[in-house]
């Protein structure tokens, strides 16, 4: 039936291309956007993702803190952030965050940690390695996942340090891996009206770079939806692919939709369809072929279309996530949390089987009591 599906298509000599196991270019890529045929490009992706990580469909018991929402960059997509002293400005002494971590660890025994704020400008260095030290001797077997690669070099500037050495100081107090966002689009074109005080692509990347070589993993992401072409969107993808190449250190790419309200870049193209969101799963998949898992934020995509991307590319769905901020204040209408039980539930439904991992994707089994052991 796939095979039928795909020989039909408009776009079959590409998706033969891909499940042959050739690399697409960016004329593919955007061969692909163009073309309207998102079963055969869906099953095509399907097929790919089966391959490599068969019927299971992983996710993770985590925990986010959000530790301040102060930046100084203010990019316009976004909605998280505050100035200093602006109404609903918060910054989080480690004491705080520690008892956020605190909260629920009795009744789900996360296994990671996700910490990522907003570049807070006065902050001294000491607070990124006592937060990092503080929650990492409290929970010593949580995975800490912390500060984005834009985060990295913004604590590299304040406090003199070079971003190799930021990246092993924290990782001496207990950073595992890095988080992926940051990356929006890496067009400089793009960067300019959503992002313009952010740090280049090329800088993204090279801090991602120093990281893997240093034995920290990381994930990585794509801001769509916004004012991106589907050149740029493929050429974000390969750059991330000719990275992986050369480091292996991405351990899953998570396209991450924009959500336009409470920011000041607000509605400025037609919202994305259902199929489109699918479609760019799926691209995702066919076109970056080393980096081994496609990650579904539920947050952004919406719980029931996150269970259809599943099929579209999508292998891994994120999360129990807990008190998720920053979309919210964009206007996601998605639960703040999930249950466990909720979450193997969704992922029961699409016909995969639910695996529990850790960050770096070791499986993960629990005792009765709900303790995990990882294999
Ligand atoms: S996206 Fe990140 S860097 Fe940009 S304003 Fe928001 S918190 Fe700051």
């Amino acid at each position: 039936m796939t095979e039928e599906i795909i020989d039909c298509s408009d776009v079959s000599d590409i998706l033969r291309r891909a499940l042959d196991g050739d690399r697409l270019d960016v004329d593919d890529g955007v061969r692909l956007f163009e073309s309207d045929d998102l079963h055969a490009i869906g099953a095509a992706a399907n097929e790919i993702r089966r391959k490599i990580n068969g019927n299971r469909t992983y996710y993770i018991v985590n925990r986010h803190i959000n530790y301040t929402d102060i930046c100084k960059n203010r990019c316009t997509f976004c909605a998280y952030s505050r100035s200093e002293g602006e109404n609903g400005a918060y910054m989080m002494s480690v004491q705080e965050a520690l008892d956020r971590a605190e909260q629920y660890y009795d009744q789900i025994r996360f296994t990671e940690l996700h910490v990522v704020g907003g570049l807070h400008p006065t902050m001294p260095f000491s607070y990124y390695i006592d937060l990092i030290r503080t929650l990492k001797s409290r929970f010593p077997s949580v995975h800490i996942q912390a500060f984005t690669a834009v985060e990295i070099a913004h604590i590299a500037d304040i406090s003199g340090l070079s971003v190799r050495d930021v990246l092993a100081s924290l990782k001496d107090a207990g950073l595992g891996s890095l988080p992926g966002g940051g990356a929006e689009v890496f067009s400089p074109r793009v960067r300019e009206v959503v992002c313009p005080e952010k740090m280049s692509g090329e800088k993204w990347l090279s801090v991602m770079r120093k990281a893997h070589n240093m034995g920290i993993k990381s994930n990585s992401t794509m801001l769509y939806g916004h004012v991106e072409t589907y050149s740029e969107r493929v050429e974000h993808m390969i750059a991330l692919r000719d990275l992986q190449d050369e480091t292996g250190g991405f351990m899953t790419f998570i396209p991450l939709k924009y959500h336009p309200g409470n920011t000041r870049l607000g509605e400025i193209s037609a919202s994305m369809s259902a199929q489109d969101d699918l479609k760019l799963y799926a691209i995702s998949r066919l076109m970056i072929d080393n980096i081994p898992h496609i990650k579904v934020f539920w947050i952004m995509l919406g719980l029931k279309l996150a269970q259809v991307a599943l099929s579209y590319g999508a292998d891994d769905i994120d999360g129990t996530v807990i008190e998720e901020k920053i979309t919210h204040r964009a206007g996601a209408t998605t639960p703040q949390a999930l249950t466990v039980s909720q979450l193997v539930t969704i992922i029961e439904e699409t016909g995969t089987i639910p695996t529990e991992r850790d960050t770096i994707y070791n499986e993960v089994t629990r005792d009765e009591a709900g303790l995990p052991a990882i294999s």
